[in-house]
């Protein structure tokens, strides 16, 4: 049988599968793709036909807009196999955002599985990541640091509560993206019992109501504007992570100025970003995720799309799975990632963050334990 590599290949345009005539996620326009999630590195505009979930889908109309969302559209539900060209694929629930996919397929006899971006911990706002067991898995290292370890997403929303608590006359302003992040605080504030209003960020409206609209339930949700600022004392407002720290943040009365993101346990970031309360809440695997989720999907080879790949190859090679860097530059989340190079092809406020170039120093200079 072919190895995957004579038929999945790292092209110009991003991963490409030869027999099926397809891309995973293609880094610009190109004929056939198949996205596995609506974060901007992954959902560019501009494909003729595009294939994902139908959540994906909702999400790239919203964000991209009818004409550049792909010229056809076709949904896949969770399992269901299709064939493309020689190829059967399918998609498996990633646990990333909503409506976030792997994308599985296999061709004469072999089977490759492209994660997209994952976690393991439960988000109630998306399905919940499945292994599926595979010759070769094709994985993102954007946390594979062993100090990279999250702590459960409960306690960093009591940590938000008890301070909220602690300061009833000051406003907390969480700063959290706009896809994903944003509804699966809601989603965990409400599960910690908070049934208050949450206030939002003009900037994060549009996707919390396209969740609503996809049958997520979010409670109360309301516009933060500075004319409502004496409504906001004690209150939990959302924005997006570029202005928490500008003026719209501190015009509100006292703020305490939170992010969550897989980067606050970087002591450093959290401060040279202004951030008082910092929240360690991330959409993707840490450390201890990525390495469980190699055994569970008992690939004997593992390729590392982008992150900290050296690592978490040498931690592969330990036991046994044979690794490769795909060095496929463009990825990096809009969430907790690498904002991709001169990404310019997101029309909303959303990716106003500008600091996170600053990453792989500030993690070079980690003290690693061990
Ligand atoms: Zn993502
Ligand atoms: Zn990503």
């Amino acid at each position: 049988m072919p190895h995957p590599e004579t038929w999945l290949k790292v092209l110009p345009n991003g991963l490409y599968c030869e027999p099926g005539g397809f891309y995973v996620d293609p880094l610009r326009p190109v004929d056939r793709a198949v996205i596995t999630h609506g974060h901007a590195d992954h959902a560019r505009p501009g494909h003729r036909a595009v294939l994902a979930t139908a959540d994906t889908l909702a999400v790239m109309r919203a964000r991209l807009g009818e004409g550049n969302a792909g010229h056809t559209q076709q949904a896949l539900g969770w399992h269901e196999p299709i064939g493309l060209g020689d190829v059967k694929a399918w998609l498996s629930p990633a646990g990333h955002v909503l409506g976030s996919a792997q994308v599985a397929m296999e061709y004469r006899g072999s089977r490759v599985v492209v994660s997209g971006d994952y976690k393991r911990t439960a988000d109630p706002t998306c399905a919940g990541f499945e292994p599926v067991p595979c010759d070769v898995f094709v994985t993102e290292a954007t946390f594979a640091l062993p100090v990279f370890v999250h702590p459960p997403p409960a306690q960093e929303i009591r940590r938000l509560l008890d301070s909220v608590a602690l300061f009833p006359n000051r406003t907390h302003v969480v700063g959290c993206y706009a896809l994903g992040k944003c509804q699966r605080l809601i989603a965990l504030l409400r599960q910690a019992g908070w049934d208050r209003p949450i206030w939002l960020h003009g900037a994060l409206s549009a996707m919390c109501a396209l969740y609503q609209q996809r049958g997520i339930d979010l409670g109360d949700l309301r516009p933060a504007t500075v004319a409502a600022k004496a409504s906001l004392i004690g209150a939990i407002v959302l924005a997006p992570p570029g202005a928490i720290a500008d003026r719209w943040a501190r015009r509100l009365e006292d703020p305490v100025v939170a992010l969550a993101s897989g980067w606050m346990r970087v002591r450093q970031r959290a401060k040279s970003r202004g951030v008082e309360l910092p929240l360690v809440i991330s959409d993707h695997a840490d450390w201890n995720e990525l390495n469980a989720t190699l055994d569970d999907v008992a690939a004997p080879e593992v390729w590392v799309t982008h992150g900290r790949e050296e690592a978490l190859i040498h931690a592969a090679a330990q036991r046994g799975i044979r690794g490769r860097a795909l060095r496929l530059l463009g990825y990096g989340d809009e969430d907790d990632g690498e904002p991709a190079h001169g990404d310019t092809t997101q029309g909303d406020t959303t990716q106003g963050d500008t600091t996170q170039g600053e990453r792989h120093d500030e993690a070079a200079g980690l003290h690693l334990p061990g």
